[in-house]
């Protein structure tokens, strides 16, 4: 590898023997060029006896390496107390191209008169804190006591509990450089994972990884795949436009998978990144709109997902009449100063169905479930002229959502379809997980009918579509929808056609992967 490039992926290495440490070595070697060695993880008998097979190793690989060791307090295998990890840096024999000393302990080095100083090279050392808990209110003190000491790299990780958390780290970054400090900064967890992906382009000295899905040694890391294949971390910088899903959950999305393959496949210079958040008016304002937001970055557009697609209509400026009818927006546009917002759903949704169908005038058509995906399918039932009923456990719901579209209603339980030319689901029902097993209707409910139509595209063969074959119904899955609404949102926030063939493969490359 170049030794004059830019390290922007660290793995980090967890392993609790040298030999497991040796095969991770090699593995990481082959799709990195730095990676950190926990040395808290090694069992204390294989970092007592395993010293010199160690030194070897990190002397043999052509990779740069970090060494750390990790207290429990600062997220470590270990409980050290300041003397074992004093005398443990101060015995240190090891050659690594940086070593990550926690601030307290640097500190320690710096002002004790009895200890050694620091028998290592501050050019060398990563100055670093970890909070586990939380964004603690003395962040700025926390940089401003690492800035004192003479270390190379200055390291911040915290936990985000919320995608806001990601504010106080990029704005470190943006501290950082104005200060001319290299500087690590990381939101943990899920909904920091902004921060994973875009920190390396915002001045962050580099972004840890896993090797794979299954070894993640901090939480919210991803894979170093994940960080390559998926986002094209090494091409992000500062004039990459940015792209994103925000709702609650969104770590199962497949939009990151289905946009970033736009965007490489079209060589648009953007990334798509989730933002998990409960607080969709404080995140709006404080993160996205841009006459309120307190980061100077190019957030061009949003994906909208539950439970905001409705509570964001709040937060934009301008509406299509479209989103405005189906009581829903899943797509945001920046457009100069302000917030415009869509409904991609429709779309998407009845624009495969016609492919397969054809014409759906007069059609008869049956919609399970009254939430935000039922409304956008029976507006466009409705624009197509198709006679739709709804089928729905909340005879409340029901009724009003029909009313609003001038559809029938009927309650769910002991529903049948025969005679019905398209039956949608648009309930959560045979999503992985805790639904997986779970349909809104049964072979014996649906034979008679013509198609069968799942919204849920995770699994890609539901017990709905099951029971639809055994119907001798023909089939529509959820992924088409996912990928006819996520062309129509790369349509508007780019003016260009979207590679819909090449965002249809990266989905089901994503559903492989979840
Ligand atoms: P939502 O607003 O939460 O609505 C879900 C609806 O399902 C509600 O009416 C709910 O009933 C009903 N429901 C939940 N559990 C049920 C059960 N056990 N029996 C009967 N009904 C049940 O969600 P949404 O945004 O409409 O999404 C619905 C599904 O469509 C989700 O799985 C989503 O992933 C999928 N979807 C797919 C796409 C795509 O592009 N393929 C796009 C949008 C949505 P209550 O009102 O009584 O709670």
């Amino acid at each position: 590898m170049d030794p004059s490039h830019q390290s922007r992926i660290c793995i980090s290495l967890c392993e609790p023997t040298v030999a497991a440490l040796e095969r991770a070595i090699a593995a990481a070697a082959k799709v990195c060029d730095l990676f950190e060695v926990r040395l808290d993880c090694l069992e204390p008998l294989e970092l007592e006896t395993g010293t010199a097979s160690l030194t070897k190793l990190l002397e043999q690989s052509a990779c740069k390496s970090i060494l750390t060791f990790r207290p429990s307090q600062e997220g470590g295998r270990r409980t050290l107390d300041d003397a074992t990890r004093q005398t443990f840096w101060s015995d240190a024999i090891f050659s690594s191209s940086f070593f990550d000393v926690e601030l307290d302990l640097a500190e320690k080095f710096l002002t004790s008169e009895t200890s050694p100083s620091l028998p290592i090279d501050w050019s060398r050392t990563i100055c670093s804190h970890h909070d586990f808990v939380g964004v603690p209110d003395r962040l700025d003190q926390i940089y401003s006591r690492m800035s004192r000491t003479p270390a190379r790299v200055l390291k911040i990780a915290v936990q985000a509990k919320d995608a806001l958390d990601c504010l106080p780290v990029f704005q470190l970054l943006e501290r950082a450089r104005e200060d001319g400090r290299e500087m690590i900064a990381i939101a943990m967890g899920v909904a920091g994972v902004a921060t994973r992906i875009l920190g390396p382009s915002r001045g962050s000295f580099l972004t840890y990884a896993s090797l794979d899905t299954e070894t993640p040694t901090a939480p919210g890391q991803l894979s170093v795949s994940e960080l390559t294949d998926v986002y094209q971390l090494e091409k992000l910088d500062r004039h990459t436009q940015i792209f994103g899903l925000v709702g609650s959950p969104v770590s199962h999305s497949l939009s990151p998978f289905i946009h970033n393959a736009a965007f490489a496949a079209t060589g648009t210079n953007a990334a798509y990144v989730p933002f998990e958040t409960r607080d969709i008016p404080e995140f709006i304002k404080r993160m996205i709109h841009p006459r309120t937001r307190e980061l100077d970055w190019r957030l061009r557009g949003l994906s909208v997902t539950a439970p905001h697609k409705f509570a964001v209509m709040e937060q934009l400026d301008w509406i299509e009449p479209a989103a405005r009818h189906i009581g829903a927006v899943n797509t945001i546009v920046v457009e100069g100063e302000t917030l415009q917002g869509f409904n991609t759903d429709a779309t998407g949704f009845i624009k495969p169905l016609v492919q397969v169908f054809g014409d759906l005038r007069d059609a008869r058509c049956a919609v399970i479930g009254a939430g935000g995906a039922a409304s956008a399918a029976l507006w466009s039932f409705k624009e197509a002229g198709s006679k739709a009923t709804l089928f729905a456990r909340d005879s409340a719901k029901a009724s009003a959502l029909a009313e609003r579209f001038g559809s029938d209603w009927m309650p769910l339980e002991a529903a049948h379809f025969e005679g019905f030319d398209v039956v949608v689901n648009a309930t959560p029902l045979g999503t992985l997980g805790q639904f997986e097993t779970e349909t809104p209707a049964t072979a014996s409910q649906l034979r008679g009918a013509r198609l069968v139509y799942d919204l849920v595209y995770n699994p890609a063969e539901t017990k709905f579509l099951r029971e639809a074959r055994e119907a001798r119904c023909s089939t529509l899955d959820g992924l088409v929808m996912l990928v006819a609404q996520a062309a129509e949102q790369f349509k508007l926030w780019t003016g260009a056609a979207p590679p819909e063939s090449v965002m249809y493969e990266a989905g089901e490359r994503g559903l492989k992967r979840r």
